[in-house]
Protein backbone atom coordinates (compact mmCIF):
# COMPACT_ATOMS: atom_id res chain seq x y z
CA UNK A 1 0.00 0.00 0.00
CA UNK A 2 1.64 3.28 -0.82
CA UNK A 3 2.14 6.13 1.45
CA UNK A 4 0.36 9.23 1.02
CA UNK A 5 2.59 11.46 2.67
CA UNK A 6 0.84 14.16 4.56
CA UNK A 7 2.67 17.23 4.67
CA UNK A 8 -0.08 19.43 5.64
CA UNK A 9 -0.40 17.28 9.41
CA UNK A 10 3.52 17.19 9.83
CA UNK A 11 3.81 20.87 9.27
CA UNK A 12 1.12 21.19 12.05
CA UNK A 13 2.86 18.93 14.15
CA UNK A 14 5.93 21.26 13.93
CA UNK A 15 4.23 24.84 14.37
CA UNK A 16 2.33 23.12 17.20
CA UNK A 17 6.11 22.25 18.75
CA UNK A 18 7.30 25.56 17.82
CA UNK A 19 4.26 27.39 19.80
CA UNK A 20 5.57 26.00 23.17
CA UNK A 21 9.64 26.12 22.10
CA UNK A 22 8.66 30.23 21.46
CA UNK A 23 6.90 30.73 24.58
CA UNK A 24 9.56 29.44 26.46
CA UNK A 25 11.54 31.81 25.33
CA UNK A 26 13.31 34.77 26.93
CA UNK A 27 11.97 36.91 24.25
CA UNK A 28 9.58 36.87 21.13
CA UNK A 29 11.62 36.24 17.80
CA UNK A 30 11.07 38.51 14.85
CA UNK A 31 10.50 37.75 10.85
CA UNK A 32 11.06 40.81 8.61
CA UNK A 33 9.15 39.63 5.38
CA UNK A 34 10.35 42.42 2.24
CA UNK A 35 7.69 42.26 -0.65
CA UNK A 36 8.90 44.38 -3.63
CA UNK A 37 5.93 44.84 -6.54
CA UNK A 38 2.54 43.14 -7.00
CA UNK A 39 2.89 39.99 -8.08
CA UNK A 40 -0.48 38.30 -6.70
CA UNK A 41 1.69 34.62 -6.04
CA UNK A 42 4.51 36.02 -3.92
CA UNK A 43 1.47 38.59 -2.34
CA UNK A 44 -0.02 35.41 -1.45
CA UNK A 45 2.59 33.42 0.05
CA UNK A 46 4.05 36.71 2.01
CA UNK A 47 0.63 37.04 3.71
CA UNK A 48 0.48 32.92 4.44
CA UNK A 49 3.80 33.73 6.10
CA UNK A 50 2.54 36.46 8.43
CA UNK A 51 -0.26 34.66 8.96
CA UNK A 52 1.90 31.24 10.01
CA UNK A 53 4.12 33.92 12.26
CA UNK A 54 1.41 34.90 14.12
CA UNK A 55 -0.16 31.71 14.79
CA UNK A 56 3.26 30.52 16.90
CA UNK A 57 4.06 34.10 18.46
CA UNK A 58 6.58 34.99 16.03
CA UNK A 59 6.95 38.84 15.71
CA UNK A 60 6.51 39.72 11.76
CA UNK A 61 7.63 42.94 10.30
CA UNK A 62 6.38 43.25 6.78
CA UNK A 63 8.03 45.73 4.36
CA UNK A 64 6.12 45.90 0.72
CA UNK A 65 7.72 48.21 -2.01
CA UNK A 66 6.36 49.44 -4.56
CA UNK A 67 7.53 47.42 -8.20
CA UNK A 68 9.56 50.53 -9.01
CA UNK A 69 11.65 50.98 -5.69
CA UNK A 70 15.16 51.23 -6.82
CA UNK A 71 18.49 48.69 -5.92
CA UNK A 72 19.56 51.65 -2.97
CA UNK A 73 15.88 51.91 -1.34
CA UNK A 74 15.89 48.01 -0.68
CA UNK A 75 19.09 47.47 0.19
CA UNK A 76 18.91 50.19 2.75
CA UNK A 77 15.42 48.48 4.02
CA UNK A 78 17.37 44.90 4.27
CA UNK A 79 20.34 47.13 6.05
CA UNK A 80 17.69 48.55 8.80
CA UNK A 81 16.88 44.92 9.00
CA UNK A 82 20.14 43.68 9.64
CA UNK A 83 20.35 46.42 12.58
CA UNK A 84 17.71 45.73 13.95
CA UNK A 85 17.95 43.67 17.15
CA UNK A 86 14.01 42.59 17.33
CA UNK A 87 14.44 41.04 13.51
CA UNK A 88 16.36 37.88 13.90
CA UNK A 89 15.01 36.48 10.26
CA UNK A 90 14.83 38.67 6.50
CA UNK A 91 13.31 37.27 4.06
CA UNK A 92 13.47 38.88 0.74
CA UNK A 93 10.16 37.69 -1.31
CA UNK A 94 11.50 36.09 -4.91
CA UNK A 95 11.35 36.87 -7.63
CA UNK A 96 12.05 40.60 -7.44
CA UNK A 97 11.32 43.04 -10.61
CA UNK A 98 13.55 42.50 -13.62
CA UNK A 99 15.83 45.57 -13.12
CA UNK A 100 17.06 44.98 -9.91
CA UNK A 101 19.95 42.66 -8.78
CA UNK A 102 18.18 40.17 -6.74
CA UNK A 103 21.62 38.13 -5.74
CA UNK A 104 23.41 41.61 -4.87
CA UNK A 105 20.21 42.10 -2.42
CA UNK A 106 20.39 38.50 -0.93
CA UNK A 107 23.80 38.18 -0.28
CA UNK A 108 23.19 41.65 1.57
CA UNK A 109 21.27 40.25 4.11
CA UNK A 110 23.30 39.54 7.40
CA UNK A 111 24.19 35.72 7.01
CA UNK A 112 22.75 35.15 10.66
CA UNK A 113 19.28 36.18 9.64
CA UNK A 114 19.09 34.90 6.25
CA UNK A 115 16.61 32.54 7.14
CA UNK A 116 15.96 31.32 3.52
CA UNK A 117 19.72 29.86 3.58
CA UNK A 118 20.58 31.55 0.61
CA UNK A 119 24.00 33.39 1.49
CA UNK A 120 27.02 32.31 0.50
CA UNK A 121 28.23 31.73 3.83
CA UNK A 122 24.74 29.31 5.04
CA UNK A 123 25.35 27.56 1.22
CA UNK A 124 28.95 27.16 2.32
CA UNK A 125 28.07 25.73 5.54
CA UNK A 126 25.88 23.40 4.27
CA UNK A 127 28.34 22.23 1.81
CA UNK A 128 30.84 21.70 4.39
CA UNK A 129 28.82 20.04 6.42
CA UNK A 130 28.44 22.83 9.39
CA UNK A 131 25.50 22.18 11.39
CA UNK A 132 24.81 25.58 12.75
CA UNK A 133 24.05 27.55 9.12
CA UNK A 134 20.73 28.26 8.05
CA UNK A 135 18.94 25.72 5.39
CA UNK A 136 17.12 26.59 2.97
CA UNK A 137 13.21 25.81 3.80
CA UNK A 138 11.91 24.05 1.00
CA UNK A 139 14.84 20.97 0.84
CA UNK A 140 14.81 20.88 4.39
CA UNK A 141 11.29 20.71 4.80
CA UNK A 142 11.36 17.47 1.78
CA UNK A 143 14.08 16.04 3.57
CA UNK A 144 11.76 15.57 6.64
CA UNK A 145 9.46 13.94 5.27
CA UNK A 146 11.38 11.53 3.68
CA UNK A 147 12.54 10.92 7.20
CA UNK A 148 8.91 10.30 8.22
CA UNK A 149 9.06 6.90 5.97
CA UNK A 150 12.34 6.05 5.88
CA UNK A 151 14.91 6.85 8.34
CA UNK A 152 17.91 5.44 7.27
CA UNK A 153 19.01 6.29 3.55
CA UNK A 154 22.77 5.85 3.58
CA UNK A 155 23.54 4.17 0.35
CA UNK A 156 19.82 4.67 -1.36
CA UNK A 157 19.89 6.27 -5.20
CA UNK A 158 18.53 9.86 -5.20
CA UNK A 159 18.00 11.52 -7.98
CA UNK A 160 16.94 15.61 -7.93
CA UNK A 161 15.70 16.77 -10.52
CA UNK A 162 16.47 20.66 -11.04
CA UNK A 163 19.88 22.69 -9.94
CA UNK A 164 18.40 25.81 -8.24
CA UNK A 165 20.20 27.78 -5.70
CA UNK A 166 16.85 27.34 -3.63
CA UNK A 167 15.83 24.25 -4.16
CA UNK A 168 17.94 21.57 -6.21
CA UNK A 169 21.35 22.52 -5.28
CA UNK A 170 20.90 22.57 -1.42
CA UNK A 171 18.48 19.21 -1.75
CA UNK A 172 20.81 17.38 -3.46
CA UNK A 173 23.38 18.52 -0.83
CA UNK A 174 20.79 16.90 1.95
CA UNK A 175 21.08 13.45 0.57
CA UNK A 176 24.68 13.42 0.43
CA UNK A 177 24.84 14.35 3.82
CA UNK A 178 22.45 11.29 4.50
CA UNK A 179 25.19 9.19 2.72
CA UNK A 180 23.21 8.40 -0.38
CA UNK A 181 24.15 8.24 -3.54
CA UNK A 182 22.93 11.70 -5.47
CA UNK A 183 22.32 12.37 -9.01
CA UNK A 184 21.53 16.12 -10.31
CA UNK A 185 19.35 16.32 -12.82
CA UNK A 186 18.40 19.41 -15.09
CA UNK A 187 17.62 20.73 -18.40
CA UNK A 188 20.40 19.26 -20.09
CA UNK A 189 20.65 15.83 -18.74
CA UNK A 190 20.13 12.82 -21.44
CA UNK A 191 18.31 9.75 -20.68
CA UNK A 192 16.15 11.33 -18.17
CA UNK A 193 13.82 9.01 -17.98
CA UNK A 194 16.69 5.61 -17.44
CA UNK A 195 18.26 8.16 -14.56
CA UNK A 196 14.87 8.24 -12.95
CA UNK A 197 14.06 4.72 -12.85
CA UNK A 198 16.98 3.73 -11.34
CA UNK A 199 16.01 6.13 -8.51
CA UNK A 200 14.90 4.78 -4.69
CA UNK A 201 14.39 8.86 -3.97
CA UNK A 202 13.31 10.68 -6.73
CA UNK A 203 12.70 14.51 -6.01
CA UNK A 204 11.23 16.29 -8.79
CA UNK A 205 11.91 20.15 -8.43
CA UNK A 206 11.22 21.90 -12.41
CA UNK A 207 7.72 23.32 -12.32
CA UNK A 208 6.74 21.31 -15.49
CA UNK A 209 2.79 19.88 -14.74
CA UNK A 210 2.97 15.94 -14.53
CA UNK A 211 6.22 15.53 -16.55
CA UNK A 212 7.31 12.50 -14.14
CA UNK A 213 5.35 9.13 -15.54
CA UNK A 214 4.84 6.44 -13.97
CA UNK A 215 6.96 4.04 -15.83
CA UNK A 216 10.08 6.81 -14.91
CA UNK A 217 9.78 5.24 -11.18
CA UNK A 218 11.04 2.41 -9.78
CA UNK A 219 8.69 -0.16 -7.50
CA UNK A 220 9.04 0.95 -4.08
CA UNK A 221 10.49 4.56 -4.74
CA UNK A 222 9.88 7.48 -2.33
CA UNK A 223 9.04 10.43 -4.64
CA UNK A 224 8.77 14.24 -3.46
CA UNK A 225 6.63 16.33 -5.33
CA UNK A 226 8.16 20.00 -5.06
CA UNK A 227 6.83 21.36 -8.55
CA UNK A 228 3.27 23.48 -7.89
CA UNK A 229 1.56 24.32 -11.43
CA UNK A 230 -1.42 25.73 -11.84
CA UNK A 231 -3.61 23.77 -14.29
CA UNK A 232 -5.75 24.79 -17.27
CA UNK A 233 -8.51 23.54 -14.56
CA UNK A 234 -7.36 25.91 -12.55
CA UNK A 235 -6.36 23.23 -9.86
CA UNK A 236 -3.22 23.06 -8.37
CA UNK A 237 -0.64 19.98 -9.55
CA UNK A 238 2.94 19.04 -9.01
CA UNK A 239 5.86 17.91 -11.36
CA UNK A 240 5.12 13.71 -10.52
CA UNK A 241 1.65 12.50 -12.32
CA UNK A 242 -0.02 11.21 -9.10
CA UNK A 243 -2.15 8.79 -10.11
CA UNK A 244 0.25 6.97 -12.20
CA UNK A 245 3.39 7.22 -9.96
CA UNK A 246 1.04 6.38 -6.68
CA UNK A 247 0.46 2.80 -8.50
CA UNK A 248 4.09 2.15 -7.69
CA UNK A 249 5.49 4.25 -5.17
CA UNK A 250 7.15 3.15 -1.61
CA UNK A 251 5.66 6.93 -0.55
CA UNK A 252 4.82 9.47 -2.41
CA UNK A 253 3.51 13.56 -1.35
CA UNK A 254 0.93 15.11 -3.06
CA UNK A 255 0.45 18.13 -4.54
CA UNK A 256 -1.04 20.74 -2.77
CA UNK A 257 -0.44 19.38 1.07
CA UNK A 258 2.99 17.89 0.76
CA UNK A 259 6.11 20.15 0.35
CA UNK A 260 4.46 23.41 0.29
CA UNK A 261 3.02 23.21 4.04
CA UNK A 262 6.35 22.05 5.16
CA UNK A 263 8.51 25.32 3.47
CA UNK A 264 6.58 27.93 6.05
CA UNK A 265 6.87 25.62 8.73
CA UNK A 266 10.65 25.05 7.96
CA UNK A 267 11.14 28.79 7.54
CA UNK A 268 9.34 29.64 11.29
CA UNK A 269 11.49 26.98 12.54
CA UNK A 270 15.02 28.90 10.86
CA UNK A 271 13.27 31.89 12.43
CA UNK A 272 14.14 30.24 15.95
CA UNK A 273 17.12 28.74 15.37
CA UNK A 274 18.54 32.34 14.02
CA UNK A 275 16.75 33.81 17.31
CA UNK A 276 18.56 31.20 19.55
CA UNK A 277 21.85 31.57 17.67
CA UNK A 278 21.80 35.34 17.94
CA UNK A 279 20.66 35.06 21.88
CA UNK A 280 23.92 33.16 22.39
CA UNK A 281 26.48 35.45 20.37
CA UNK A 282 24.70 38.05 22.24
CA UNK A 283 25.09 36.38 25.84
CA UNK A 284 29.17 35.17 25.27
CA UNK A 285 29.96 38.77 24.07
CA UNK A 286 27.99 39.99 27.02
P1 LIG B 1 13.79 26.95 -11.16
O1 LIG B 1 14.78 27.85 -10.54
O2 LIG B 1 13.02 27.40 -12.35
O3 LIG B 1 14.56 25.59 -11.54
C1 LIG B 1 13.97 24.61 -12.32
C2 LIG B 1 14.99 23.54 -12.61
O4 LIG B 1 14.38 22.57 -13.46
C3 LIG B 1 16.25 24.03 -13.34
O5 LIG B 1 17.40 23.50 -12.73
C4 LIG B 1 16.08 23.49 -14.76
O6 LIG B 1 17.29 23.13 -15.40
C5 LIG B 1 15.27 22.24 -14.51
N1 LIG B 1 14.54 21.84 -15.71
C6 LIG B 1 13.78 22.61 -16.52
N2 LIG B 1 13.25 21.87 -17.52
C7 LIG B 1 13.70 20.61 -17.33
C8 LIG B 1 13.51 19.40 -18.02
N3 LIG B 1 12.77 19.33 -19.12
N4 LIG B 1 14.12 18.30 -17.57
C9 LIG B 1 14.87 18.34 -16.45
N5 LIG B 1 15.08 19.46 -15.74
C10 LIG B 1 14.51 20.59 -16.18
O7 LIG B 1 12.72 26.47 -10.12
P2 LIG B 1 12.77 26.20 -8.52
O8 LIG B 1 12.75 27.50 -7.80
O9 LIG B 1 13.83 25.21 -8.19
O10 LIG B 1 11.34 25.52 -8.35
C11 LIG B 1 10.99 24.34 -9.04
C12 LIG B 1 9.53 24.04 -8.81
O11 LIG B 1 9.31 23.88 -7.42
C13 LIG B 1 8.55 25.14 -9.24
O12 LIG B 1 7.36 24.55 -9.69
C14 LIG B 1 8.29 25.92 -7.98
O13 LIG B 1 7.04 26.56 -7.98
C15 LIG B 1 8.31 24.80 -6.98
N6 LIG B 1 8.67 25.23 -5.62
C16 LIG B 1 7.83 24.86 -4.64
C17 LIG B 1 8.10 25.23 -3.34
C18 LIG B 1 7.16 24.79 -2.27
O14 LIG B 1 7.16 25.37 -1.19
N7 LIG B 1 6.38 23.74 -2.50
C19 LIG B 1 9.22 26.00 -3.04
C20 LIG B 1 10.10 26.32 -4.06
C21 LIG B 1 9.81 25.93 -5.37
P3 LIG B 1 18.41 24.24 -15.82
O15 LIG B 1 19.10 24.60 -14.54
O16 LIG B 1 19.26 23.53 -16.77
O17 LIG B 1 17.65 25.39 -16.40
Amino acid sequence: MTQIIDGKAIAAQIKEDLKTRIAALPAQPGLAVILVGDDPASKVYVGNKVKACEAVGIKSYESRLPAKATQDEIAAEIKAFNDNKHVHGILLQLPVPDHLDSEALVQSIAPEKDVDGLSITNAGKLILGHTDGLVPCTPQGSMRLIKTVKQDLSGLNAVVIGRSNLFGKPMAQLLLRENCTVTTAHSRTKNLEEICRNADILVAAVGREKMVKGEWVKDGAIVIDVGINRQDNGKLCGDVDFDAVSDKAFAITPVPGGVGPMTIACLLENTVKAFEAQSNKNSLAA
